[in-house]
């Protein structure tokens, strides 16, 4: 079975392997107070494969708050308290008084009414998009949008209209002719693969002046943007009725699973018509303890994540310099997330191989999950000046070397 598809998808560079991770190495000291570097157990930059230690540019945990203490503590109490597995959905048995204190955190973080939890950033996508777009209406979505948010709207009813990246004036045209009862703009904010991002204030002003819906996936801008609360508050905007925020704790926030946060109504809607909440069991406690000690942590003013918050962007600006000078193809990144393109898949795993050579772990990332083949770095608080040297110099010898 399979075998005829298995073998063009391997003639043709494009077979996806699994490189799964062993422990990473520890810090010495384990004490917040040290610096950043040091606000870690596990030190976050370093993966190591198959024995081998590597350079991490390949992680979304841009705060390196997956090995932080507090995270890592929070959740062993929980365990003690509730046990590990959940048991069931969230309607029957599964929530615990935690889910109820993380959404209220998480209303409270993203100043709106309500928020409710869902078991991840997928789920909550292919859950929510088709309860909010129903049969006559109409979604209108960024061509460039991730796969969840893709998914979510092959399963609604409503008509599908995609717009060109980040094209205010096309989707303006697209939105005055259209004739759906409720029209809904779905865009992420930092886009996962190109780290661009997106026109947030004209999308704002777009929807008000159409009456639209206006759904941001904050997946990536949430605990980087706007001192880590998302890019709603880069931008400076306030919540609204008509404004849809889905975020995730698995990214920045070092643990995992996803929110909405918006309106009463949206969240008792949700909870009544997402199926991905009713019919999924709940996150077990322990989860959940570590994404309310991650708010916590981030919501400390003047505390060390915006310390961290500080470091992720100095770095981000050391790398993207680093990368740029050398004259490398960088698709328009403004943010942590820097890929830099390959004229075609067999130099992107040429590329990232040399790059593994040199004990730096960045994989290629091909077709279909991009377009256009390329290596994709992220950067994070967690990289020293010196992890990021040394991967501008390795990239300097593949570009010597013809290897890209
Ligand atoms: C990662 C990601 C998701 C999915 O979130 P998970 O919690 O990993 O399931 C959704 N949208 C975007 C834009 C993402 O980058």
């Amino acid at each position: 079975m399979f075998s005829k598809k298995l073998k063009r998808l391997r003639q043709n560079n494009l077979s996806r392997i699994i490189k799964d991770r062993g422990s990473a190495p520890k810090s010495n000291t384990g004490h917040m107070d040290a610096g950043p570097g040091q606000f870690f157990t596990q030190i976050p930059s370093r993966i190591s494969i198959d024995g081998t230690e590597y350079i991490n540019f390949a992680s979304n945990d841009y705060l390196g708050l997956s090995g932080n203490r507090l995270l890592m503590e929070a959740a062993k109490e929980a365990i003690n308290i509730y046990g590990f597995g959940p048991g069931a959905s969230r309607l029957l048995s599964g929530g615990t008084e935690l889910h109820t204190e993380l959404e209220k955190t998480v209303a409270a973080f993203k100043d709106t009414e309500s928020a409710l939890i869902f078991n991840s950033g997928y789920a909550a996508n292919i859950s929510a998009i088709p309860c909010i777009a129903d049969e006559g209406d109409t979604i209108f979505s960024d061509e460039l949008n991730h796969a969840s948010i893709v998914d979510g709207c092959r399963l609604s009813r409503a008509k599908k209209v995609i717009y060109p990246h980040k094209n205010i004036s096309n989707l303006s045209e697209l939105l005055k002719n259209d004739k759906g009862s409720l029209k809904i703009v779905i865009t992420e904010t930092i886009f996962s693969m190109d780290g661009d991002i997106a026109p947030i204030r004209e999308l704002y002003q777009l929807c008000l002046d159409h009456d639209a819906i206006l759904y941001l996936d904050d997946a990536h801008g949430t605990g980087v943007l706007g001192d880590g609360h998302g890019a709603l508050k880069h931008f400076q905007l306030k919540t609204a009725p008509w404004l849809i925020q889905m975020g995730t704790f698995s990214k920045a926030l070092g643990s995992y699973g996803a929110f909405i946060a918006g309106s009463r109504n949206v969240t008792e809607w949700l909870i009544n018509t997402g199926r991905g909440f009713i019919y999924s069991t709940a996150l077990p406690a322990c989860v959940v303890a570590a994404s309310v000690a991650a708010l916590e942590i981030i919501q400390k003013e003047n505390g060390p994540v915006q310390t961290l918050c500080r470091t992720l962007w100095k770095n981000r600006e050391r790398l993207f310099n680093g990368i740029r000078d050398l004259g490398f193809n960088i698709i328009n990144s403004e943010s942590p997330i820097i890929p830099v393109s390959t004229e075609n898949v067999e130099t992107a795993l040429r590329f990232s191989e040399h790059l593994m050579k040199h004990h730096i772990y960045a994989p290629a990332i091909r077709p279909p999950t991009v377009r256009t083949p390329r290596i994709r770095f992220t950067v994070t608080a967690a990289h020293t000046d010196k992890d990021i040297d040394r991967l501008i110099d390795v990239m300097k010898t593949a570009k010597l070397n013809a290897l890209i």
